[in-house]
């Protein structure tokens, strides 16, 4: 049966790779794909998603009032085989977009790979993130590592000096230099944002 995958990991791990290389393995086997980007992300000018290795494919943008399942339903008589959706940047995908990405998987028998960040430079959840974590029926970490060669599991922004950023919006669309991929040590000694956290509340004392 088709199933919903979450592949999770920090910035620069080899996420659209993997899913470019996904998407090539079932075409190899004649087996069609959509794949899917947010909207906003059109560093490139056109509607495709690369990876940092020189990779390419063609990609269906979504915006927050994009319907996934209106989308694929109607698709896939254009198709003759279609049983995989790939979606690039799944943090960015509301819950109702969830929901639609786990009822294609029912509905139609298609495989949904869904690759994502799970947490923004701050160390706040992703609303997609949040509920891939929790409806995925498969959820896979690629890992990458810290500068101190630890596991990286959380994305700091840094300026073009180098600095860290410990404010500004959720949604900034650059390139790998406007972000770091560290482990939780380094994450809170830079940015603090977590640490912050460990003091609300009743009861706290410290
Ligand atoms: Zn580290």
């Amino acid at each position: 049966m088709a199933k919903t995958y979450f592949y999770y990991s920090a910035m620069n791990a080899g996420k659209s790779t993997t899913l470019l290389q996904s998407s090539y393995n079932y075409k190899e086997r004649g087996m069609d794909t959509i794949l899917f980007a947010p909207s906003f992300d059109d560093r490139f000018g056109d509607p495709a998603i690369y990876s940092r290795i020189g990779l390419k494919q063609e990609a269906v943008l979504f915006d927050q009032g994009f319907n996934l399942y209106a989308y694929v339903e109607k698709k896939q008589e254009a198709f003759e085989n279609l049983r995989c959706i790939l979606i690039d940047e799944a943090h960015f995908l509301s819950k109702a977009q969830v929901a639609q990405t786990i009822a294609v998987t029912k509905d139609f028998g298609i495989a949904a790979l869904c690759y994502g960040l799970r947490s923004d430079f701050l160390g706040e959840p992703f609303e997609g993130s949040q509920y891939l974590l929790a409806w995925a029926e498969e959820i896979v970490e690629i890992k990458t590592i810290c500068h101190c060669g630890s596991k990286a599991t959380m994305n700091m922004r840094i300026d073009s000096k180098g600095k860290t950023v410990k404010s500004g919006s959720k949604v900034q669309i650059g390139g790998n230099e406007s972000y770091l991929s560290v482990c939780m040590k380094h994450f809170i000694k830079d940015v603090g944002t977590i640490r912050n956290n460990a003091f609300e509340g009743e009861g706290v004392t410290v």
